[in-house]
């Protein structure tokens, strides 16, 4: 299953949530971990991608 990143825009902590691809097409910003707020914005982290192709 896909991790979601995501920051608080109240706290401000990051956390991570793991998801199915459907429970995040229904809940896509869940609540923050910390404080409950759902005033969330989701983080796009380096995400370790493999580059099989160098140039
Ligand atoms: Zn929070």
């Amino acid at each position: 299953m896909p991790n979601y990143d995501y920051q608080c825009n109240v706290c401000k902590k990051t956390y991570t949530v793991t998801l199915s691809i459907k429970e995040h097409e229904k809940n896509p910003k869940p609540p923050c971990e910390h404080c409950g707020s759902k005033d969330v914005k989701r983080i796009f982290s380096n995400v370790t991608v493999i580059t099989s192709k160098k140039s």
